[in-house]
């Protein structure tokens, strides 16, 4: 997390995430968006509506904590008072990452919750909940994503939309963001073989402590 207002590092890393963001498979056409705060309530977010490949860094907007633009020259996403109220939900939150993936994307369209079928759904929780609909770029998305992810969860997907993960950092939210689609994935090919069997509370416990420190050390 930089501590400058110009947030210039992570603007680079939302415009490199933007293109993984489509090349992994993880969007389609401009759906998804992408966000980094500096802890101050300044934050770097995708611009809206803009082609992924061609986004530099220089067409990442800056929010200040009133929501004007202070650096870029683009139109800032859609949903970025979601964004907003994720980073100022809880002091972990650094980076913020909206996908439509989607294997995610068809079981929010189910309203179905991901269980913990596969050990990597302890990325995002013991699950991965569902936040009721509201329409895109609403605040009243924004405060559903907030409350179901809580405090409990890295996690939620969106209603008949899609998903949204958060992070210390916007590298961790997008590793969650991939985490969240290959587990769904897994848990809709399980369920064609047989019945998925689900972790246990206390396996998913000890997970998440593991996880903690997954990794190589700095
Ligand atoms: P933006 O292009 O405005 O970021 O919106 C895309 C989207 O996914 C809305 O939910
Ligand atoms: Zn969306």
């Amino acid at each position: 997390m930089s501590t400058g207002k110009t947030l210039e590092s992570e603007r680079e890393s939302i415009s490199e995430l933007c293109k993984r963001m489509l090349d992994q498979g993880l969007t389609t056409g401009t759906g998804g968006n992408i966000s980094a705060e500096n802890g101050e309530g300044v934050m770097a977010i995708s611009p809206t509506g803009m082609a992924y490949p061609d986004i530099t860094p220089a067409d990442v907007p800056v929010l200040d904590g009133d929501g004007e633009v202070v650096a870029g020259d683009r139109e800032p996403s859609s949903e970025h008072r979601m964004h907003r109220m994720l980073h100022e939900g809880r002091g972990d939150v650094g980076g913020v990452v909206h996908t439509h993936s989607p294997y995610a994307s068809a079981f929010a369209s189910a309203g179905e919750p991901i269980p913990a079928s596969h050990y990597l759904i302890a990325f995002a929780g013991k699950q991965v909940p569902v936040a009721g609909y509201a329409t895109y770029g609403t605040a009243e998305l924004g405060e559903l994503a907030a409350e179901t992810i809580g405090e409990a969860y890295d996690a939620c997907l969106l209603r008949n939309h899609g998903v949204i993960t958060v992070g210390e950092t916007v590298d961790a939210a997008y590793e969650t963001a991939l985490m969240v689609e290959y587990c769904a994935r897994n848990h809709y090919i399980a369920s064609s073989i047989g019945d998925p069997i689900v972790l246990d509370d206390d396996e998913l416990e000890h997970l998440q402590e593991r996880f903690a420190d997954y990794g190589q050390s700095e």
